[in-house]
């Protein structure tokens, strides 16, 4: 057993499957463009933007964040900002989430959204050493309307090499989440991949819904899956990943009180595919370098653990099997390559 130490975590390679471009928007560029925008910024020092201690200050200043986004250019700067955060955290290959829905009540058109989203990414292929994908979430407190609207759009958004899924979110508590057959239905026969945020805040009902009648592929959060022993034992069985994010469990939900108190370990040896993401790195000021360390500090794992908690993330990406082979090898040569630099004891095997 080798033991993880924090540089070597930070420079691990990484896939991160539960990050929302909105959510890691930088908070200087949040100031640039409310100013450009002629949003009225609610605090001095940009540095100061990100403080919050309650959801419904976080929601407020995502308000902000969303009312500052409004050209294209400004969703292609953010995504691309944000893969470059990513990247830095030792992000080779992330499938992130976008949510028009804010924006879309506030009179921006999805296509503009989605033009600068994938500018953004296309820019950030070429440009940083990492691999994206985006996912379209829905706003579930809007309705299942708003759900099929989006799906309807997804699936008119050709390219799957950049738009690889849809998936949900916001808050759980009074969605029905039943309601959203018919949009996930839709965007399954349009090749569309699936998942939902779900057992955040509300019930262990809503990932045993997702899974068995909305054709989830994954579960975003999954945080009291472990609440139906049963539904836990298919999860495993289905090797269904839980792309979880146990600091934002822990400041921004306050689901658990720390990370040692979250599930994440317990489900994990439960057989459960969970990995580990940073959510709202921006919003957070804590990325999956962090959120790696904090879980290794923990759990007391060691850096073999870590090592298997990164490649969990490419066996729960949505990335064609000849890329999630060569991430592999480039993964496996890359531990080594850190091992031998950092005077670690070679891997085993
Ligand atoms: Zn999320």
């Amino acid at each position: 057993m080798t033991a993880a130490t924090d540089a070597h975590l930070r420079r691990l390679p990484k896939v991160e499957l539960h990050c929302h471009v909105e959510g890691a928007a930088r908070a200087s560029t949040i100031k640039e463009l409310a100013d450009k925008n002629g949003v009225t910024f609610p605090v001095d020092d940009p540095a100061d933007l990100y403080r919050f201690s309650s959801l419904n200050q976080f929601l407020s200043i995502y308000d902000v964040v969303c009312a500052s986004l409004q050209t294209a250019d400004d969703f292609r700067r953010i995504t691309y900002e944000a893969l470059e955060d990513g990247a830095a955290a030792g992000v080779r290959y992330r499938e992130m989430f976008f949510s028009p829905g804010f924006v879309i009540r506030l009179g921006v058109p999805v296509e503009t959204v989605w033009d600068g989203v994938r500018a953004g990414l296309l820019d950030a292929r070429a440009d940083l050493d990492l691999n994206a994908r985006m996912v379209l979430d829905f706003d579930k407190p809007t309705g299942p309307a708003h759900a099929l609207e989006m799906a309807e759009f997804a699936a008119s958004v050709g390219d799957r090499d950049v738009l690889v899924g849809m998936g949900a979110d916001s808050v759980e508590r009074g969605v029905d989440h039943l309601a959203f057959k018919t949009a996930f239905e839709h965007a399954g026969r349009q090749g569309l991949r699936r998942t939902i945020h779900a057992g955040e805040d509300g019930p262990v009902d809503n990932i045993a819904v997702a899974v068995r009648e909305l054709g989830c592929e994954r579960i975003d959060h999954g945080t009291c899956l472990l609440d139906d022993a049963a539904l836990t034992a298919e999860l495993a069985e289905r090797q269904i990943p839980l792309t979880v994010c146990p600091t934002s469990n822990v400041t921004i939900a306050h689901i658990v009180p720390d990370i040692a108190s979250h599930p994440f370990a317990r489900q994990r040896a439960a057989g459960v595919l969970v990995t580990v993401n940073s959510d709202d790195p921006g919003m957070m000021a804590f990325d999956i370098a962090d959120e790696y360390v904090a879980v290794a500090r923990a759990y007391g794992y060691s850096l073999e653990d870590m090592e298997a908690i990164s490649l969990a993330g490419i066996d729960a990406s949505w990335a064609p099997a000849d890329e999630k082979a060569a991430l592999r090898t480039r993964f496996l040569s890359e531990f080594d390559g850190l091992r031998a630099e950092l005077g670690c004891a070679p891997r085993a095997g």
